[in-house]
């Protein structure tokens, strides 16, 4: 069976169904092509499923130290992880269902459940159907790295996919990155009450921020109870009777941790090696992101990648500015451009980091003047500001 269109959205994720109404909004045919869950990462095992753990966690802490405030709660705080599961599934289905009727309900878009791979650079394949289109917007997001870490093969591990799945409580959790998925994770599982131990391969944690930044991260962790390991350098693993063993190989310390589970999250990877676009001719770079311009066009003329898959965002603003500034430049005549945008993220812990902008670090790389301000949190209401000058 074959059908054509006039574009053709492959994924669901934070990009595509709101492009993908918005064109078929436009009068023109829309197919759009989902292989698994409606809503993608973001929905579905990222941002929501994760935050509202994170909630769940800082309601079981809240509660603990609620003598603190002067309010007292008769009794142990328990953690039923069941009942975490099953408020968290609700919230996502809640977003999934209504992402599914939006796009169902939309005139002109035809929704085809399954894989799609690149036939040419005007077709792709779901299934037995070829659908064919003048323009294709790729959205396919991206999934857990498993890098060949030593002894992984020998181990079963978690991944941020398969602890949507976990309703019990891990005994000790060993999360193996100390980067931002690791990090959300350590703290909202050390709050159910795991003993929990991050290791992290570099000498601080998330080493994108500001050192200041990491150190004041790395304090309040370890002032939970969290056991951070950094320089572990020759990350190996080893099944000791139901137990996991990381070996870390730190500079210090033990060499090895030995936990109930171990959760990877050491980096994402795009969803681009099994969509065909070799046959399409569309580039890639050696780590599998699609090239795309200011504009978002791939190197192939009507080929667009928008999301975590063109590698220039990894959360889900970006990947929603993406389909504004697509939407902007075909629809509107309104040059928008990926490179006007400016960083800005959150980190997820408890209290949380936020960003806008450059860090200290880009900033004096960059050679630019700059006022800096710090104060601590601590300090509000208390004292002036005190700025000093970068290049003073
Ligand atoms: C644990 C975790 C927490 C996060 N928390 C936050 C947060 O708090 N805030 C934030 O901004 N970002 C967060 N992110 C990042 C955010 O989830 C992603 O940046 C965002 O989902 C990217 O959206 P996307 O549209 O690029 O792709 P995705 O959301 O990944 O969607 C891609 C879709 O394409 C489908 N697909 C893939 N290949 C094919 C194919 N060949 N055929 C058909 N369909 C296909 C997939 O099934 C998927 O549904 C988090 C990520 C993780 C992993």
């Amino acid at each position: 069976m074959s059908a054509k269109y006039d574009a053709i959205v492959i994924g669901t994720g934070q990009a595509g169904p709101s492009l993908a109404v918005r064109l078929a909004e436009t009068e023109m045919t829309v197919a759009i092509i989902e292989r698994k869950r409606f809503g993608g990462t973001c929905v579905n095992n990222g941002c929501i499923p994760t935050k509202t753990l994170v909630a769940s966690a800082r309601a079981a802490h809240v509660a603990r130290r609620a003598g603190d405030y002067g309010v007292t709660i008769p009794g142990p705080i328990a953690v039923d992880m069941k009942k975490v599961k099953a408020r968290k599934d609700a919230v996502v289905r809640k977003s999934t269902e209504g992402l599914e009727k939006w796009l169902k309900d939309t005139r002109n878009l035809t929704i085809y459940e399954g894989h799609a791979r690149f036939a040419d650079a005007h077709r792709v394949r779901v299934g037995d159907e070829l659908l064919e289109a003048d323009k294709f917007f790729i959205n396919v997001g991206g999934r857990a790295s498993t890098p060949p870490l030593r002894g992984i093969d020998q181990v079963s591990y978690l991944n941020n996919s398969t602890m949507m799945e976990v309703d019990f409580l891990p005994e000790h959790l060993i999360v193996i990155g100390g980067s931002y998925v690791g990090l959300e994770f350590a703290q909202m599982y050390r709050r159910f009450g795991s003993e929990v131990t991050v290791v992290e391969r570099g000498p601080r944690l998330i080493h994108r921020e500001d050192e200041d930044v990491t150190e004041a991260i790395k304090t309040i962790l370890e002032g939970e109870g969290i056991e951070i390991r950094l320089n572990a350098e020759c990350i190996g693993f080893e099944k000791r009777g139901d137990k996991v063993a990381v070996q870390v190989d730190c500079s210090s310390g033990d060499k090895t941790v030995i936990g109930s589970h171990a959760l990877l999250a050491v980096g994402r990877v795009p969803n681009t090696g099994d969509l065909g676009l070799e046959r399409a001719g569309i580039e890639v770079d050696r780590r599998g992101y699609i090239q795309v311009d200011d504009q978002l066009r791939t190197n192939v003329p009507g080929i667009y990648a928008l999301g975590d898959c063109n590698g220039r965002g990894a959360f889900t603003h970006t990947a929603y500015n993406d389909y504004e500034i697509v939407a902007a430049n075909l629809l509107d005549g309104d040059h928008r451009r990926v490179s006007d945008r400016i960083t800005a993220y959150a980190l997820y812990i408890d209290p949380p980091l936020g960003r806008a902008g450059m860090s200290e670090a880009e900033v004096r790389k960059s050679g630019r003047k700059a006022l800096m301000g710090k104060m601590s949190m601590t300090h509000v209401g208390l004292r002036g500001r005190k700025a000093r000058r970068t290049d003073s």
